[in-house]
């Protein structure tokens, strides 16, 4: 198997390298550990969503394998997916850019670091990523950072609990707006007007954007792609010069098969690609591949989150719109960011028990029962927390020799903490969500316990410093010339916002170098069909 350039993994950051690349005419080929998807069967995941089970599991489930330690153990069931589409199949599709300052913390604030690049390298390549995702939203927020293009989609209309929200925030002097997100206000480039049914961890319309259905249909659309599914790669090789020249990879029936390439793009995931790069070792590189700085796996971040929650009088109508639709980012850029970390409020559209849980938890039958999910049902609002976290190098992706996967390759162990930082940041939300529901009237008001997000971060981070960083910022390995790893990985600090947008921008632009590296001379604008 041999192309011009190979893609480990065909999810966000993958499936948007290779339409890239092959609308450039570039010879593309990608390995998806997963399978591929049927769209047409869609209803099924769906029913298993309303089960409450995870849609996405795959089999062999000894594929999927991870362990984990720490005081606060950050599991990855639930917070990825395998196959084409990787984690946009499962994901909420928020997508948000960061502000100019979360890319200066250290020159701002003296915490965290400073990335390579800043806001206004990336503004382009943010709203190239919005059209191709198709985000809906109006620039209300206060603290935005300059863009220089509208939002492709408007804004979805606030919901009736947004309206309570928005009145207490107005007393408080909080600001409250849209929640920018990659899922269809109106029917947009090729794919329906979402219909509100709410299971948008399995979306059954394509309302949602997951790469599966943008980016990756229309890369193998050029003839320059072939997703190759089933496929996991279970390291790279190293030629004398120093340059990976093939991925050996292996599917169900476990014999090794080797991809040759020009250049290789890791976009497995933050965890999958540290695994890699540190299965790749060899006895010259006993540290695994590009790692001589020693940070492959090192600063793993994701987003600690709270929901706080109260009881209203009155019904208040959650579940009618499966996902957000207003947010405060206020304190995602304004305040303390040097002893407390920014963090983000989303005012929930769903919260409080859904009326199987009410009636589960009843003990009642027949009319009783109808009468007392009636009564009960509908009365409970929530605002979510996310939290900004610091890089710190406590917080690893390493192998755990002791338990291996389907292939027999070490298992990745993720060691997990949340410090003093993040925690000051969840105390000083959780008094500001509960002012917030107090304003609206509500009692009961009570925070549920620490979780995070499915978002993960900083594990072969951006640098101008080869001795501090992995990738440069170019997402070039400063290690292995022809090697670019994409994804959250790369993200040097955390910030209070979801990653993928920025993901996503990052990937254009790593695809924009990696197109002018191998095709010098042609014009670096990729043959695309514009969105509808
Ligand atoms: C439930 C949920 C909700 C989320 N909601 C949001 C949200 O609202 N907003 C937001 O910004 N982000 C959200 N995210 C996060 C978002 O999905 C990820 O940030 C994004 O998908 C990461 O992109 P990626 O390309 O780096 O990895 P992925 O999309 O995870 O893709 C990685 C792919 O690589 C494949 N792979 C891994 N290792 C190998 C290997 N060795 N060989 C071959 N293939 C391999 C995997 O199978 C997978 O398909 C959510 C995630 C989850 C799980
Ligand atoms: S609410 Fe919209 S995005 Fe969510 S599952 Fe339904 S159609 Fe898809």
């Amino acid at each position: 198997m041999q192309a011009e350039v190979g893609i480990i993994g065909a999810g966000a950051a993958g499936g948007i390298m290779a339409l890239e690349l092959a609308s450039r005419g570039i010879s593309v080929a990608v390995l998806e550990s997963g399978p591929r998807h049927d769209f047409s069967r869609r209803g099924e995941y769906v029913r298993r969503y309303l089960r409450h089970e995870n849609p996405w599991t795959i089999s062999p489930p000894t594929l999927d394998v991870y362990t984990v330690g720490g005081p606060t153990p950050y599991h990855l069931a639930g917070r990825r997916a395998r196959g084409v589409g990787g984690s946009t199949l499962h994901w909420e599709g928020y997508a948000l850019r960061l502000h100019a300052s979360d890319f200066r913390l250290r020159s701002i604030h003296g915490v965290g670091e400073d990335w390579p690049i800043s806001y206004q390298d990336l503004e382009r390549y943010y709203g190239d990523a919005e059209r191709m995702l198709g985000v809906a939203g109006v620039p209300d927020e206060p603290e935005a950072s300059p863009r220089s293009t509208p939002y492709p989609l408007p804004a979805f209309a606030f919901s009736y609990s947004d309206g309570l929200f928005a009145r207490a925030c107005q007393t408080l002097g909080i600001a409250f707006h849209h929640l920018s997100q990659a899922r269809n206000s109106l029917a947009y480039d090729g794919r329906a007007q979402c219909r509100a049914c709410g299971t948008c961890q399995a979306c059954p319309t394509g309302a949602k954007a997951s790469v599966d259905l943008t980016q990756i249909p229309r890369a193998e659309a050029t003839g320059n792609t072939q997703v190759i599914t089933g496929a996991t790669a279970l390291k790279l090789e190293l030629d004398r010069s120093g340059e990976v020249n093939a991925a050996v990879y292996a599917q169900a029936d476990k014999v090794e098969r080797r991809l040759e390439a020009r250049v290789f793009v890791l976009a497995g995931g933050a965890v999958e690609n540290a695994r890699l790069l540190l299965l790749s070792g060899s006895r010259q590189l006993p540290g695994g591949l590009a790692n001589r700085s020693g940070l492959v796996g090192k600063f793993f971040m994701s987003h600690p989150a709270i929901d706080v929650v109260g009881r209203a009088s009155e019904r208040v109508y959650p579940y009618r719109i499966g996902f957000s639709t207003a947010m405060s980012r206020q304190f995602a850029v304004a305040g303390d960011r040097v002893t407390q970390g920014a963090f983000l409020l989303e005012f929930l559209n769903s919260a409080g028990p859904t009326p199987e849980r009410i009636a589960m938890a009843s003990g009642r039958w027949g009319p009783a029962l109808r009468q007392h999910v009636k009564d009960e049902f509908g009365h409970w609002l929530g605002i979510r927390v996310y939290a900004d976290q610091l890089p710190d190098r406590i917080n690893t992706v390493s192998l755990n020799p002791r338990v291996r996967d389907y292939f027999g390759s070490p298992a990745p162990h993720i060691h997990y903490s949340v410090g003093r930082y993040e925690r000051a940041a969840l105390d000083r939300a959780k008094e500001i969500a509960s002012k917030i529901l107090v304003a609206v009237g509500l009692t009961q008001i009570r925070p549920t316990g620490l979780s995070f997000a499915g978002h993960q971060m900083g594990t072969h981070r951006m640098g101008t410093d080869s001795k501090t960083s992995v990738v440069n910022e170019n997402l070039r390995c400063h290690d292995v010339p022809n090697l670019y790893l994409v994804g959250g990985g790369c993200f040097v600090t955390a910030s209070a916002s979801p990653p993928t947008l920025t993901i996503a921008a990052l990937a254009i632009r790593a695809a924009e170098h990696i197109a002018a590296r191998i095709r010098p001379t042609r014009q670096s604008e990729p043959a695309r069909a514009p969105a509808r």
